[in-house]
């Protein structure tokens, strides 16, 4: 980059190309300069040689960015735009924000090449692309002034004033309340507080993208956290061990649930909130997971034992933990006493027990179990079946009461054959799996871009689909199927969103007994050859049009 003399020297020559000003002129303000110090403009200004806006005009020329005398043509800025920038900031910086379309964000500013690094920051601290707009400094003064009155200083939460005055537990109800606020109704998930030696970094995860918001000034951090451990009730006295609480409440217009870890670091606690929507994130209702009345009967006949053991299998991602959330719900309805060992927690569900592992005090999965069965439970669940020591604790309390917990397997074949491999004796897996529920995720065809097509039955086989599954869902010669062809909405993709497909596996008499004897994936799916698969029940979201063959022929 130029430095400052050249930048000057720039200036004054453009002046002088433009017939704004003399070359004898522009040698006298050099000159000034040399002598008293101060900016080439402000001189040429004072010295009646150029008008400000000439001078200005002229620089937003050569930095190529348009120039206006009033930012009053911008009307009120919204405060919502306002808060992108901090007081503190727009100060530090010289700088303005005036309105925002899509990505970008533009920005008055008073120097354009003094700034320019400024940008950059600029870019980083708003996570907006930066168009730049030159106005005078007196212009940006006037608007910051006003925006950003100066006894309530840094908005770097936005909406809050960090110097508001009362006691500092208001201040940091206001202050949680607006950085809860702010996520909720930007459709955040996760809120990441990380302090640094010199301020708190803060980001939201939105819709799996992390987007960066303005630093937390760190003298008030340890306040907040105070604030924030109180109200998810974690011990405050405590700075040295991860915690994680709970805190629920309306923010921003929804009800949250929000789980809070703490995590030491050197500069102080890390915090997480994980936000949940109370109100609508999962349907807490098996009904509406999408399952076929068919399937949904025979997974309710599972849960119907008083004791044993029910899986849900799927491989990761394919969603089970909602379902298993809106089965605790359902079963917690029928008013018995449940309890949950969970890592994490994703839900928090009305009426249950719900616990957190804590490996670093040796409370795990399994010996949670062990500890649930002295509480004489009705259901018990524990979040997934990673080893088998939580296999080993799960048969254990499935003799006694209902046992929920997920597998991640590809099917619910394979849930069985992933516990065997495990460890898990057949003879007692056979006694005590009351059945499997396995899911998968299916894309959904775009509803922008679908369109329709119809295949034989014989050119369906061909693309790899057994008659059955076809024959499953509907007797023809002939069937319209749909597709998206790729649009803008789907980002070519031709799918929109996911829907879960279910399949069960019902252990009937002889699945027991050829599960006891370790028979073979091939004969105990030959044994259950009556089920609706995971397959079968991909093609009837085909042949309804919610998704491709492609997508059904990933399904297998
Ligand atoms: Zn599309």
């Amino acid at each position: 980059m130029a430095g400052p003399v050249e930048k000057k020297k720039r200036l004054g020559d453009m002046l002088v190309q433009e017939g704004l000003l003399t070359s004898k002129q522009l040698d006298q303000a050099v000159e000034h300069q040399r002598a008293k110090g101060g900016r080439l403009g402000d001189i040429l200004v004072e010295q009646n040689h150029c008008t400000e806006d000439q001078i200005l005009s002229a620089l937003a020329k050569r930095a190529g960015i348009p120039f206006v005398s009033s930012l009053s043509a911008y009307g009120r800025v919204s405060a919502d735009i306002l808060s992108l920038i901090s007081g503190d900031l727009a100060r530090q910086w010289g700088v303005y924000p005036l309105s925002r379309e899509g990505h970008r964000l533009t920005v008055a500013l008073a120097d354009p090449f003094v700034e320019l690094d400024a940008v950059d920051d600029l870019k980083i601290h708003t996570g907006y692309d930066i168009a730049m707009v030159l106005t005078s400094g007196r212009e940006i003064q006037k608007a910051v002034e006003s925006a950003y009155p100066a006894e309530t200083k840094a908005t770097d939460i936005e909406g809050i004033s960090h110097s508001d005055s009362g006691p500092a537990d208001i201040q940091m109800v206001t202050i949680t309340n607006a950085l809860l606020g702010n996520a909720a109704k930007m459709g955040a998930t996760f809120i990441y507080l990380e302090p640094t030696p010199l301020a708190v970094q803060v980001r939201y995860r939105i819709r799996g993208q992390l987007q960066k918001k303005p630093n937390f000034p760190l003298a008030q951090y340890a306040p907040l956290v105070n604030h924030l451990k109180g109200l998810a009730r974690m011990d405050t006295a405590d700075r040295w061990l991860p915690q994680d609480g709970r805190v629920q409440g309306v923010w921003g217009g929804r009800a949250l649930d929000v789980r809070v870890a703490t995590l030491p670091t050197s500069n102080g606690e890390k915090m997480v909130l994980s936000l949940f929507d109370s109100s609508q994130a999962l349907p807490m209702d098996l009904a509406k997971l999408g399952m076929d009345s068919e399937t949904l009967l025979s997974y309710q006949g599972f849960l119907g034992a008083s004791k044993g053991l029910v899986l849900v299998a799927g491989p990761a991602g394919s969603g089970k933990t909602a379902t298993i959330y809106a089965t605790l719900a359902g079963l917690q309805s029928a008013e018995k006493h449940i309890l949950s060992i969970e890592d994490p927690i994703e839900r928090y569900v009305d009426g249950i027990t719900q616990v957190q592992a804590r490996s670093d005090l040796r409370l795990t999965l399994a010996s949670g179990l062990q500890v649930f069965r002295r509480l004489a439970p009705d259901v018990v669940m524990a979040s997934d079946i990673l080893d088998v020591g939580t296999a080993d604790a799960a048969m254990e309390t499935a003799g006694e009461c209902l046992v929920l917990s997920t597998v991640t397997a590809p099917d619910a074949l394979g849930a069985v054959q992933k516990l065997i491999e495990m460890g898990v004796p057949p003879s007692l897996l056979a006694d005590r799996l009351m059945g499997v529920l396995g899911q998968r995720l299916v894309r959904k065809i775009c509803s922008n871009c679908r369109e329709g097509h119809t295949l034989s039955l014989r050119e369906l086989m061909s693309a790899g689909l057994g008659e059955k599954e076809i024959r499953g869902a509907k007797r023809a010669a002939s069937f319209s199927v749909f597709r998206g062809r790729g649009c803008g909405q789907c980002m070519a993709t031709g799918y929109d969103g996911a829907a879960a497909v279910f399949e069960t596996f019902p252990m009937t008499d002889n699945v027991r007994r050829l599960v006891a004897e370790k028979a073979s994936p091939a004969l105990l799916a030959r044994e259950t050859a009556e089920r609706v698969t995971l397959r079968e029940a991909a093609m009837k979201k085909v042949l309804a049009g919610e998704t491709s063959v492609d997508e059904a022929l990933r399904v297998h």
